[in-house]
């Protein structure tokens, strides 16, 4: 560990337990329905907790898109929101918040992730291709799988071990890479994406000294690095805390210089400033050119993108508060210090901490369900 996040507090015994560092204004009426109910509604739902309704659920953890709250910040910019079909001021801001956090000059917007993932498949991927990645995310894999081509996931061997202690076990292994290139030839391979806290192996991130290396590989062979950013803060987050070479930068920097490394970054506003909609950035202009028919196509106007004008404020707040260390420790923190407790009680966990969640390895946790029967949909169920 390098320095500590700002929300953690130590104790003369040398525990230390993180903080929220925020205040909730807005309440929301929950439903405790009793528990012969929740059974039943469970039942109804074929143990399927994609099937539940809200009404018949406590606490709603199913994910983290779309669903976190906005900050005062950025509702007050929606009130400011400039309705206009093109031309909109909101946009400007939008296009500056991604300026100043990614230092992208170019910006499509589209209406979510997987709307972005839409239009780089069709521009980049043809029958026959092959996309290199650290890790698929699903949307990602259907989109490349759509335009005829397959995906490689090339992270380390130890990346899905769930007990670990490399502390970047999102990383994109070199020699997978150099070995991929080799044998599916350079001009097959359209682009090279890697995924910030890599999202379906619980959050984990990859190094910057990682993604330099790849990057010298793309720039050998001529290829495209591809930045998924929709988990950025989180990675960079542990880039701060775990990479000594970025101890003492800020997150500001750390994004930049993550950025600064791809050809190409596309993001989920619903996970990376808790709002909606999505954008894809680069600074170079033919990419973007490659590109730019397809958003009216699909989207909407090249100003707005399918979003509403009150989701690009929040989005711009949403971007630049992703480069306060106190707004991205939070989530991280608490979930280190939660799986610390769990590892505790005897409670198989996946290590080290990711940035999504406090992952539960439930194959070792409900030993005699097997794979086949998903003890992880097992284990949500009797919750
Ligand atoms: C959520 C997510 C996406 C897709 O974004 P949507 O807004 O849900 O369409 C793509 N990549 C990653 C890493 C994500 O976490």
């Amino acid at each position: 560990m390098n320095s500590e996040p700002s929300n953690v507090v130590k104790f003369y015994n040398g525990e230390q337990i993180p903080l929220e560092l925020h205040k909730v204004r807005v309440v929301q009426k929950l439903h405790l329905v009793p528990v012969e109910r929740r059974l039943e509604a469970a039942r109804e739902a074929g143990f399927n907790t994609f099937q539940l309704s809200t009404n018949d659920v406590y606490l709603d953890m199913l994910t983290d898109s779309g669903v976190n709250a906005m900050s005062d910040n950025q509702i007050a910019a929606m009130f400011r929101a400039d309705d206009a079909y093109a031309g909109s001021q909101s946009f400007d801001r939008l296009k500056q918040a991604v300026r100043d956090v990614f230092g992208k000059e170019y910006l499509l917007p589209a209406h979510q992730g997987r709307a972005c993932e839409n239009i780089i498949a069709r521009t980049f991927v043809k029958p026959g291709d092959v996309v290199p990645m650290n890790y698929h995310f699903t949307t990602t894999h259907a989109h490349i799988d759509l335009n005829g081509g397959k995906i490689e996931e090339l992270v380390a061997d130890e990346a899905v071990n769930p007990i670990s202690t490399n502390p970047f076990k999102g990383n994109l292994d070199p020699a997978k890479l150099r070995d991929c290139i080799a044998r599916h030839g350079a001009d097959k391979i359209p682009f090279v994406r890697m995924e910030a806290s890599t999202n379906l192996i619980g959050g984990q991130p990859f190094s910057i000294a990682n993604m330099r290396e790849i990057r010298g590989i793309c720039d050998e062979f001529g290829i495209m690095l591809v930045l998924d950013a929709s988990l950025i803060g989180e990675n960079a987050y542990f880039i701060k805390m775990r990479e000594d070479e970025f101890k003492d930068s800020s997150c500001a920097d750390i994004l930049k210089t993550m950025c600064g490394l791809a050809d190409l970054v596309y993001f989920s506003a619903r996970k990376v400033s808790s709002s909606r909609g999505g954008g894809i950035c680069t600074n170079d202009r033919s990419i973007a050119k490659k590109m730019e028919h397809l958003v009216p196509l699909f989207e909407g106007f090249l100003t707005y993108g399918g979003i509403s004008v009150r989701e690009i404020e929040a989005m711009a707040v949403g971007l630049y508060e992703t480069t306060d260390l106190t707004v991205i420790s939070q989530s991280p923190s608490f979930i280190e210090y939660f799986i610390g407790q769990m590892v505790d009680m005897g409670i198989p966990c996946v290590t080290p901490a990711g940035g999504l969640g406090a992952h539960i390895d439930a194959g070792r946790f409900l030993p005699h369900i097997p794979q086949e029967d998903y003890p992880a949909g097992a284990l949500a169920a009797a919750f």
